[in-house]
């Protein structure tokens, strides 16, 4: 079975519209598949059209930035009932802190010399759901950068020109927004955080105690080593696994 349960559209900060991504999904033969944006399910409607219409299974998804130890996470919500209350007020919360750090981000830019971020940004961007991605293209569309690894590093993180500081949910609380929706909650790509192996385990320890759900095992980024230490782990904390490409359709 071809599984796919971690992609971006335009709702968040892929390239391609839903159906596009549908239509890819039905031609690469994926038996199951997530369109899963950045904190918002904009764009599960037009992608179950396409779905209903070249009879792709898809799962309803989402993907939601939490905190753990103060520390960014993500977290994959699949299988939600998108018109769910607290669902849909979570990821509004999520939305308004979205809108408030491109307001700093663009802040911050100004401050080291760059005008209009925001207007500039946003005029590329078809959501106003922006993320830092988003950003990075404007950048590297106005020349500062040449490409999204120095862009993120010299302008987007930490200490930087355009790095703020968010102050997500903690993954309890993301886990109950999914679960209200009937949905089960993924880790994303536990590789990508900058944690240890150790620190990865005490996050996949705190996510089963708060009763999240699985993990994901396979992201196309994922080397053999990962993969296998991934699967590992989810047995040993009892989660599910799951697999997803994460993919923006942009070039990596
Ligand atoms: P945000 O959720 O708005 O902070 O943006 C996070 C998104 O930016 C991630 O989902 C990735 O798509 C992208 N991203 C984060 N860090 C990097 C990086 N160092 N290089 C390239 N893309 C990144
Ligand atoms: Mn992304
Ligand atoms: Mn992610
Ligand atoms: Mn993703």
């Amino acid at each position: 079975m071809k599984v796919d349960l971690h992609n971006h559209s335009y709702f968040s900060d892929g390239v391609l519209s839903p159906s596009q991504l549908v239509g890819l999904a039905n031609e690469a033969g994926c038996d199951l598949f997530s369109l899963t944006d950045h904190d918002t399910t904009g764009g599960v409607v037009e992608a179950q059209i396409e779905a209903d219409r070249l009879g792709v299974k898809l799962l309803n998804g989402v993907e939601i930035s939490a905190f753990w130890r103060n520390m960014t996470i993500h977290i994959v919500g699949l299988g939600v009932d998108i018109n769910n209350d607290l669902l849909q007020t979570g990821l509004e919360y999520n939305q308004k802190l979205r809108k408030e750090r491109a307001e700093k981000i663009a802040l911050g830019l100004w401050r080291s010399g760059i005008k209009d971020a925001l207007e500039k940004t946003q005029s590329l961007s078809k959501t106003e759901v922006l993320t830092r991605t988003h950003f990075a293209q404007m950048l590297i569309r106005e020349g500062y950068c040449k490409d999204m690894k120095s862009v993120f590093r010299r302008y987007l993180t930490g200490k930087k020109p355009g790095g703020v500081r968010v102050e997500w949910k903690n993954i309890d609380e993301v886990i109950n927004w999914i679960h209200s929706a009937g949905g089960k909650a993924i880790i994303a790509h536990p590789f990508r955080y900058q944690m240890t192996h150790t620190k990865i385990q005490n996050m996949l320890f705190d996510f089963k105690d708060v009763l999240g759900d699985g993990l994901e095992v396979v992201t196309a980024t994922s080397t053999d080593e990962e993969v296998k230490l991934s699967n590992q782990w989810s047995d040993k904390y009892n989660l599910l696994s799951s697999s997803g490409s994460d993919f923006h359709g942009w070039p990596n």
